[in-house]
């Protein structure tokens, strides 16, 4: 049991950190990541990150290389977007995003040979400020599903807000992904060369790699190739879900509680996705920004599941194909785990930074009728922050913005945990949304 002081002052919550036990199913977990061949198209979004849309930085008819910039945004919240194959830009365009707002994208006819831009060189690092800017350039935002830009992460004040722990997060926690275990295994030396970066240009003492029990040869791996590093400890979690939302994985490695209005660096501090640092690594020895990623592709709706390295804006379709998918016979395509993930509306739409999965349902997606709430308490015991979902279902059809409020539904962090367990089938954590919609609006 922990305490929470809400940002009003008055109320302290008492809440159990919740969680609840999914099944695992990563068939993929073995699967040696592969290269796609170059597709023919590339659809580059201008809006990968959490933040206003980059502007577009080409036209129509010219020629690009990969890695070149070709979007940038000069709002705080945004991070550059370049391109992720060699060739010519035929179309700028409109796009759907999984929100249902229109955003630019740049359509690129791939001429196969991957040039590479001149722009692609290792920065230069020397201190804290370059090292952020670095990030900035590279267009990163987090891996790990969420799109803050990573750079804004680091800017963390250190006389105001100091920070003496990162936690590196390798939960992983939804069932069937397994691209951020593959980096633990495939790519070890720039997990722990990214974290030492990290360490070096921002001071920062302890490091938590925290990792699921049943990921017991990524635990071993870490174990020992940190075992003379007195600063890292391996935290091994609980395979429990949302293990890996933020303020749990803080919570869990750490203690700390991260209330209501705070942010992690306002408790001392920043959590990375484990293939954000490992990404971090490679991009200051080579300087290719952020234009590929590992997606785990999986589902009964595919014949041969497996972890593909893509370049950014490749089709779901293309992608789902390879992996010898059944794009057509699909009830449901996913973008993300089955938990927290986008359900996708147009199969051609693109892949973006933040995607880590695709996975393609055709007998799993049928869906059971939705009855009256049977007032068993489930949701509530299965929330890992204790909100009421079922109460929160009733205000928001009553469209009664003061009990939202006082029932903390801002607080929702979306995990899906409570749909999950409803016996009752009410799309809770879908109503959460739009309840926290309505109160901001
Ligand atoms: S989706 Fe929101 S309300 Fe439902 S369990 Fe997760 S945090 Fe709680
Ligand atoms: S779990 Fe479903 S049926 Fe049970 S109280 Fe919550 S909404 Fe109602």
């Amino acid at each position: 049991m922990i305490s929470l002081k809400f940002s009003d002052g008055k109320a302290w919550c008492i809440m159990a950190v919740n969680k609840i036990k999914l099944p695992h199913l990563k068939r993929t977990k073995n699967s040696e990541t592969i290269d796609i061949p170059v597709p023919e198209k590339v659809v580059i979004s201008m809006s990968q990150h959490m933040g206003a849309p980059c502007r577009v930085l080409v036209n129509a008819g010219d020629w690009v290389k990969a890695g070149q910039k070709i979007g940038e945004g000069d709002s705080f919240l945004s991070c550059p977007v370049h391109s992720s194959v060699s060739g010519k830009v035929t179309e700028i365009t409109d796009i759907l995003r999984a929100d249902g707002k229109y955003t630019k994208a740049v359509v690129i006819a791939s001429d196969g040979l991957q040039i590479v831009s001149e722009s692609v060189t290792p920065p230069k690092v020397t201190n804290r400020e370059e090292f952020i800017e670095a990030v900035k350039e590279s267009g990163l935002c987090g891996l790990g599903g969420a799109g803050f830009p990573t750079h804004v992460k680091l800017s963390f004040d250190k006389d105001k807000t100091p920070v003496d722990s990162l936690i590196i997060n390798a939960a992983e926690c939804e069932p069937y992904i397994t691209s951020d275990y593959r980096e633990l295994m495939e790519n070890s030396e720039d997990v722990l060369d990214g974290i030492k970066k990290v360490q070096q240009y921002l001071g920062i003492k302890n490091v938590y790699i925290c990792i699921e029990d049943n990921k017991a040869e990524a635990v071993k791996l870490f174990e020992k190739l940190t075992s003379s590093d007195s600063s890292v400890k391996i935290v091994k979690l609980k395979s429990l879900y949302p293990q890996g939302a933020e303020k749990v994985v803080i919570y869990s490695a750490t203690r700390r509680i991260v209330g209501e209005g705070e942010l992690p660096v306002n408790r001392g501090v920043i959590v990375l996705n484990v293939t954000t640092v490992g990404f971090i690594s490679r991009y200051l020895k080579t300087g290719m920004p952020l234009v590929s990623r590992r997606i785990t592709v999986d589902g009964d709706g595919v014949r041969t599941p497996c972890n593909v390295r893509v370049p950014i804006g490749i089709s779901i379709r293309k992608l789902a194909e390879f992996a010898d998918g059944n794009i057509e016979a699909a009830r449901k395509i996913i973008l993300g785990g089955p938990m927290m993930g986008t359900a996708v509306y147009d199969p051609d739409a693109p892949v973006c930074k933040t995607n880590n999965a695709v996975l393609v349902f055709i007998k799993e997606a049928q869906e059971q009728p939705m009855t009256n709430c049977i007032r068993c308490a489930r949701c509530i015991n299965a929330c890992p922050i204790n909100l009421m979902p079922a109460k929160i279902e009733k205000a928001y059809k009553a469209k009664d913005i003061s009990a939202l409020v006082k029932l903390k539904v801002n607080l929702c962090m979306n995990c899906g945990s409570c749909s999950y367990v409803c016996p009752a089938k009410r799309e809770l954590a879908h109503t959460n949304q739009l309840a926290k919609e309505l109160i901001t609006k």
